[in-house]
């Protein structure tokens, strides 16, 4: 209703002032997608809402481990070793794919074997035996992938899973989509993972809050970026995990052991312009830790990192001094070139 008054308002005003230009409505829209909540906020159409939904849940439908009309299903439900992929997924797999062969293999889309006997998308979560995660460990070979095009073979037993990259993904198919359609302003936050385009309503860059690992209300903030026309994605231990005989277990693999990874850090946060990036980056440099993870960003460059250790040390890199603002008590220290 709110919305109408402002419409009607704006067409009102468009009789007397023909030829000016209008500003476009604010839409927000909150909805549940993708294992997440996701909130969407842009200066535009319903329609452009409504597209933004209709994206993500069209991803959803392919990339879905658990839907067995997925096509990520039927990769992994294969009867012969070579299957053809949707341009869409086959894009991402690629890009996954850059990735792992950058960071060695920290971003692993073929640990899904192991994920699964962990439980973390069946929600029966246990630990595996060291014998059971042996047997699988031959499985996820990654360098075993074979995407030629749309084509893509994999030895028997493997099977792959895009949850360290498909919300990214899905915010740079949203994100080019509001482009096109010249949405100057919009933020969409998949459950901690955002894109901002443009700058908020009030003018003003958009201000994300980057969660305090510690905090389970997620109410208070490790710190506060500002951003604008980029994706700034957080991997951290606490966003899934069960403990069992005073141990906490998280969802982010190491690939070499088939457990958990202890890199010393509980959350990373990648900022740059492209969504899949970021979301592969965040949780593989969560994996390797933050030496290995400086020393790529280094390497590469390309994107800017926050990364926040056990102890309640924050890290971030010299491209982010203008614009975040640490807040937790313990020390806060730039990574430079
Ligand atoms: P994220 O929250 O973006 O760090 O992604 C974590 C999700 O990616 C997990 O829930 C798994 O589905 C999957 N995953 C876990 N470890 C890895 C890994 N090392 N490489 C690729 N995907 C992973
Ligand atoms: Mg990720």
């Amino acid at each position: 209703m709110r919305y109408l008054g402002c419409v009607l308002g704006i067409s009102a005003i468009l009789l007397i002032m023909a030829g000016c230009s209008v500003s476009k409505v604010y839409q927000e829209r909150q909805f549940l997608a993708m294992d997440t909540l996701i909130s969407v906020e842009l200066s535009g159409t319903e329609e452009n809402v409504q597209q933004i939904q209709t994206i993500i849940d069209e991803l959803e439908n392919k990339v879905s481990t658990t839907n067995q009309n997925s096509e990520l299903y039927q990769i992994n439900h294969r009867m012969a070793n070579t299957v053809v992929l949707s341009d869409t997924v086959a894009q991402l797999l690629h890009d996954e794919l850059e990735i792992s062969e950058t960071t060695n293999g920290a971003l692993n889309p073929a640990l899904y074997p192991i994920s699964l006997a962990w439980g973390f998308t069946t929600e029966n979560k246990r630990v595996p035996s060291e014998q059971e995660l042996a047997a699988l460990l031959p499985k996820t070979n990654w360098r075993q992938i074979q995407l030629s095009g749309n084509q893509l073979t994999l030895m028997e037993g493997m099977e792959l899973d895009f949850g360290a990259t498909a919300k990214g993904f899905a915010s740079d198919l949203c994100a080019t989509y509001l482009r096109e359609q010249g949405v100057k302003s919009a933020l969409l936050d998949f459950g901690g993972n955002v894109y901002t385009i443009g700058d908020n309503k009030e003018g003003e860059m958009w201000k994300i809050g980057i969660r305090d690992p510690w905090d389970e209300t997620a109410q208070n903030f490790a710190g506060v970026l500002e951003s604008t026309n980029e994706a700034v994605i957080t991997s951290g231990s606490y966003e899934r995990y069960f403990e069992q005989d005073g141990v906490r277990y998280h969802h982010i693999m190491d690939g070499t052991t088939g457990m958990p990874a202890q890199s010393g850090l509980v959350s990373v946060t990648i900022v740059c312009e492209s969504g899949v990036k970021a979301d592969g980056l965040s949780t593989a440099l969560f994996v390797m830790g933050l030496e290995e993870g400086s020393k790529y960003w280094r390497q590469y460059g390309g994107f800017e990192a926050i990364f926040i250790t056990e102890n309640g040390e924050q890290y971030y890199t010299e491209g982010l001094i203008q614009r975040y603002e640490p807040s937790l008590e313990k020390k806060a220290e730039v990574i430079y070139q």
